[in-house]
Formats: C-alpha cells, sequence, structure tokens
C-alpha cells in the first residue's frame, strides 16, 4: 500500500475560545478523489488551509506528500489548490490568464493546452474570462491548479454555486483527473453532490471527525430508511415534528419525510407507532415505504448521533 497522501494527527484550530477543528485524525489515500464533508462551520476550510501551511495549527501534527506541516516548502510544490476564487483578469482570455498565472510561477506555457483540455475549456479557452459562465470560471481555476503537475488537488467547495450541469461537469472533471493519477481532496456541505465521484469519504461536524472510509463501506453500513407521506402537504411538518421526538436524524425532503432506522430495533412496532401517532394529530399518511437508506440518510445519522 502507497504511503496516505495526507495524515492528519489530533489535529486542532481554536480561534480564541472556539474550536474550529477539533483533534482531526483523518487519511487520504493515494490516487483517490477524496470528499471532505461537513456542514458550514464544520472546519472544512480551516483544516485545508492548516494542510496549504496557510494556517498554523494550535496543536496536532499532519503530513502532506509524506512531508511535515512544519515543512511546508517539501511539499507545496507537488500540490495545486484552489481554496478560493482565483483572481483572474475578467478583460483576458482564459488562455491569457493562464499565461499570466505561469509567468508568476515561473512554469512553462507549455502545459497549458493540456491543461485545459483536462478542464474541458479546450475550445473556449481564448474567450474573454468574462464571458464564461461559473462552472467555466471554476474550471479555469482547477486549470490553473493543475500547471505545476501536482501529485495532489485541493479544492475548497467547487461545486458551490453551480447549477446540476456545472455540478456534473465538474463531477466529470474531478473524475478525469484522479483517472490521470492525481489524489483529489475536495470540499463540499452537500454529500449529494459529491458521493458519485469519491471514492473516500472523511466527514466532519463541529470540528471533529464523524466518519472516514471508503463511500462503499459508508454505504454498506448505511441501514435502511423509512419513507412516510402525508396526504397534505401542509401535515409534513407536523409529522416530522412527531418523528423527531423518536429519530432525531429524520428530515424532511420534498414531499417526504425520511427517517434512518439505524436506532430504530422493532421497525414494525415503530411503524405502527408513528401511524397512530399520526392519527392523534389527524394526520393521514399515504405513503410508508421502507427501502434501503442513502448515504445522504446514514449522514443524517451520523450527525444525529452526535
Ligand atoms: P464553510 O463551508 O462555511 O466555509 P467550513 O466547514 O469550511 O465552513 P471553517 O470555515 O473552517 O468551516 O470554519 C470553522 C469554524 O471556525 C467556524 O465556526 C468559523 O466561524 C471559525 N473560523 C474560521 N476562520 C476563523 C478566523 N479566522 N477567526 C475566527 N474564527 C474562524
Amino acid at each position: 500500500m502507497p504511503q496516505p497522501v495526507v495524515v492528519t494527527d489530533r489535529l486542532t484550530k481554536r480561534y480564541g475560545t472556539r474550536t474550529a477543528v477539533d483533534e482531526l485524525d483523518m487519511e487520504v489515500p493515494t490516487g483517490v478523489v477524496a470528499g471532505f464533508i461537513g456542514a458550514n462551520g464544520a472546519g472544512k476550510t480551516t483544516t485545508l488551509r492548516m494542510l496549504l501551511g496557510l494556517v498554523r495549527p494550535t496543536s496536532g501534527t499532519a503530513t502532506v506528500l509524506g512531508q511535515p506541516l512544519s515543512d511546508p516548502s517539501a511539499y507545496l510544490p507537488k500540490v495545486g489548490a484552489l481554496i478560493e476564487s482565483p483572481a483572474f483578469y475578467p478583460g483576458l482570455s482564459g488562455e491569457r490568464n493562464l499565461r499570466v498565472q505561469t509567468t508568476l510561477a515561473g512554469l512553462p506555457a507549455s502545459r497549458i493546452p493540456a491543461v485545459l483540455e483536462v478542464v474541458g475549456l479546450a475550445d473556449r479557452g481564448g474567450d474573454a474570462y468574462k464571458s464564461y459562465s461559473l462552472g467555466m470560471k471554476q474550471r479555469l481555476g482547477i486549470a490553473s491548479a493543475l500547471l505545476g503537475e501536482p501529485e495532489l488537488l485541493v479544492l475548497d467547495e467547487p461545486t458551490n454555486g453551480l447549477d446540476p450541469t456545472g455540478i456534473r461537469e465538474m463531477r466529470e472533471l474531478l473524475r478525469r483527473v484522479a483517472d490521470g493519477g492525481l489524489t483529489v481532496l475536495v470540499s463540499s456541505h452537500q454529500l449529494t453532490e459529491l458521493q458519485q465521484v469519491c471514492d473516500h469519504l472523511v466527514m466532519v461536524d463541529q470540528g471533529r471527525r464523524v466518519f472516514q472510509g471508503a463511500t462503499s463501506e459508508l454505504l454498506a453500513a448505511g441501514t435502511d430508511r423509512v419513507v412516510v407521506a402525508t396526504e397534505h402537504p401542509r401535515d409534513l411538518d407536523r409529522l416530522l415534528r412527531i418523528v423527531l421526538a423518536r429519530v432525531p436524524a429524520a428530515s424532511r425532503q420534498g414531499r417526504q419525510v425520511h427517517v434512518p432506522l439505524d436506532g430504530v430495533e422493532d421497525v414494525t412496532g415503530f411503524l405502527a407507532e408513528l401511524n397512530r401517532s399520526a392519527m392523534e394529530e389527524a394526520i393521514t399518511l399515504v405513503e410508508m415505504s421502507v427501502g434501503a437508506g442513502t448515504l445522504e440518510d446514514r449522514y443524517a445519522s451520523l450527525m444525529g448521533a452526535l
């Protein structure tokens, strides 16, 4: 087994009394797309910034590409990152912007056509940056991060603000990049946006790790869930309140309430009880179906378990 690309050991960052990252142990295996998933404020950006030598940990240690955090110059040349929106010149073309970046970084301009190809901008490289969609802007940012031929690509919420097409294109891009041999560490607050492309997941909540492992492991660990729908959608929130008293990880999803069944031992008894409680509240249920849980359910139950 090759050495993991990132290993953190009780990595911690405190801002005053607020603990942004709390004794985080995480590992990113070589050659995977690793999703770093957590709600807003869970500590993802702070962790990524520590890994990139932009923020100093309060305590704990880590290695990136086998080198300690304390020696960023030993590994940063082999890391490409997109942490904030990159600064590009609006009036210059994507290709010209990359030229500026190579000049500034002392990199060969010969890489530009290849990186534009990888990010799917080969035929738009000559267009002005300001004419790009948000998805194209994000992809140009990734092209820029790839210019130095990194071994690890770190992306902070690259799907933020993208429409479903943009998100799909981003997923395809991440897959392509990883298939080319890079390791990708990508954060998101939406598991569903990335679950299809991630081989490995690290999930954090309030600075602490709640899951780490193969995506398939998480899915296999996910137990059943019950999907409940009411005759009148206006009753859904009341129903959710009833369910939440019993299963804190239940959530409303569109016109249904989803209830992960991890902690429920007697499923039939639970369904009967739920039906009775709904009737007492004059809520008519029109659907109660038990099925395989999704990653989202598993995520909700992991968070609910804290
Ligand atoms: P988001 O998706 O919203 O960026 P995140 O998971 O990346 O969330 P962080 O940005 O790492 O989370 O923030 C974690 C916590 O640390 C938050 O409570 C945040 O307010 C706090 N925090 C982050 N940076 C600072 C700072 N420079 N000074 C004080 N508190 C900070």
